[in-house]
């Protein structure tokens, strides 16, 4: 028999008006088997997350060893409840948690339990078995996800139970100590799940009608993408578009299982299917979207010759494995060579970093450029297409944009420019109105 395996977001868990909606979504087709869920996110645009609040808790249990602002999380899950009109006492489970919270201060399990809870309570509420993802999800010691175990865990435990609500976003280490995944990262629970049981596809549910050609939170009602490769998914979930976490895409990719972005809110919407490169079936396209993210430094090294001299970008990468810091391009010409860096990666170490390039490759100058977005455009079609590159630069130039930095991925399916921070959103709205809209 088919079988689906559901995720949904934080705001399809919100209230118990919108659970009430799932449910239907997931009653109304029996191969739904398997659902991952969020914790509960935003009701309105300046209502809290319960994971914002839960990490709120375990820094305030940190400083003094207290949760008084717990009420807010008890509040929340009780309209759940109520509003759900399940008749289970959740008030012993809520004041477990705030008592290890404030005993522990411990991040992760603090996180954790905002997924554990609304699976617990979606469970009941559908009437199918609650699987903790900590009995199933295991990581190595150093972080990594054990993939072994968690598979043959998985499947022996799922093999069991005609249908299971399981909690998104963390497992357990092999000790049972709780760990979760970066923000975002019910997405790969729910891959992971589909890929253990074999599903047909991965449906994630969120708040929008599929993946979009450009953030429709700076582009207004950007066009949706029918289809899309893994692997343009990747990048442009890697470069910005958080509608799916970027990782999330390994697990299905191996087991070549579709992926399909769908709405909660307009169910009967087909959303965004994403496939592998050879199922797609619109292969004229020549861009797909647009995406990108703020926060990078371009250190620039110039030196005459520095092409003839033999070992130099050995000299500053292995400066950079030494502070444990990765780079996400370096862009060379004759004379130069810059290393775009992530700030989070850079934090407290770029002048200790600079001094020792300097030590090691003697560059005649260095150049620091901080405050700088990177806009990727991608899409298969560019490699076999003329003129991308210089489309995208004019485009730029017209709204009057600087670019800072030029690299195009190896892969040939993604230009990549770097702007100025306060150019970022003018450079999304030029290049969607320049190459994506119709
Ligand atoms: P969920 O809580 O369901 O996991 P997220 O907030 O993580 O939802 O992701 C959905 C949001 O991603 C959308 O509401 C939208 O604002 C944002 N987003 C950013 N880039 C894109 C894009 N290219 N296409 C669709 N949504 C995007
Ligand atoms: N609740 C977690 C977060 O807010 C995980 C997720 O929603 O995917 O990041
Ligand atoms: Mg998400």
């Amino acid at each position: 028999m088919e079988i689906k395996v559901c995720k949904f977001g934080g705001t399809s868990c919100a209230d118990s008006r919108v659970i009430e909606k799932v449910a239907e979504i997931i009653k109304s087709q029996e191969s739904r088997k398997y659902v991952v869920v969020s914790a509960p996110g935003k009701r309105y645009s300046a209502d809290e997350k319960i994971t914002d609040m839960l990490y709120a808790l375990a820094a305030e249990a940190a400083e003094n060893g207290e949760c008084a602002n717990f009420y807010k999380i008890t509040e929340r899950y009780t309209e759940i409840v109520n509003g759900l009109g399940i008749k289970e006492d959740i008030f012993p489970v809520l004041e477990e948690i705030k008592t290890t919270i404030e005993k522990t201060a411990d991040k992760d399990y603090a996180a954790s339990r905002g997924e554990f809870l609304n699976a617990m309570i979606f469970a009941k509420y559908l009437g199918f078995e609650f699987v903790d993802a900590a009995e199933i999800i295991k990581f190595n010691d150093n972080g990594t996800l054990n993939e072994d175990v968690t598979y043959q865990l998985c499947r022996k435990r799922l093999s069991k139970v005609k249908n299971a609500v399981i909690p998104g976003f963390y497992g357990s280490y092999a000790n049972g100590k709780i760990k979760t995944f970066s923000r975002g990262g019910s997405d790969i629970t729910g891959a992971i799940i589909a890929r253990a049981v074999n599903a047909s596809v991965y449906e994630n549910w969120t708040d929008v009608n599929g993946f979009m050609t450009a953030d429709p939170r700076i582009v207004k009602n950007p066009t949706i993408i029918d289809e899309l490769s893994y692997r343009e998914l990747r990048e442009l979930a890697y470069m910005g578009a958080t509608v799916l976490h970027p990782e999330s895409i390994f697990p299905v990719r191996i087991a070549r299982i579709p992926i399909n972005v769908k709405n909660t809110f307009e169910p009967e919407n087909k959303g965004t299917m994403i496939v592998p490169f050879e199922k797609r079936t619109d292969t004229n396209k020549i861009i797909t979207g647009v995406a990108g993210r703020k926060g990078f430094t371009i250190i620039t090294l110039e030196k005459s010759m520095m092409n003839g001299e033999l070992g130099f970008a050995s000299k500053i990468l292995s400066v950079l494995e030494k502070y444990k810091v990765s780079f996400e391009h370096m862009p060379t010409g004759i004379d130069t060579l810059s290393l775009v860096i992530d700030n989070n990666e850079l934090k407290g170490k770029l002048d200790e970093i600079v001094k020792e390039i300097e030590a090691a490759v003697k560059p005649d100058h260095v150049e620091i450029t901080p405050d700088i977005a990177l806009i990727a455009t991608v899409g298969h079609g560019m490699a076999r297409k003329i003129g991308t590159a210089s489309k995208i630069f004019k485009t730029l130039y017209d709204a009057d944009v600087n670019i800072r930095m030029i690299d195009q991925g190896s892969s040939e399916m993604n230009i990549i420019v770097g702007v100025e921070e306060k150019d970022y959103e003018k450079s999304i709205k030029a290049i969607y109105a320049g190459l994506l809209s119709e």
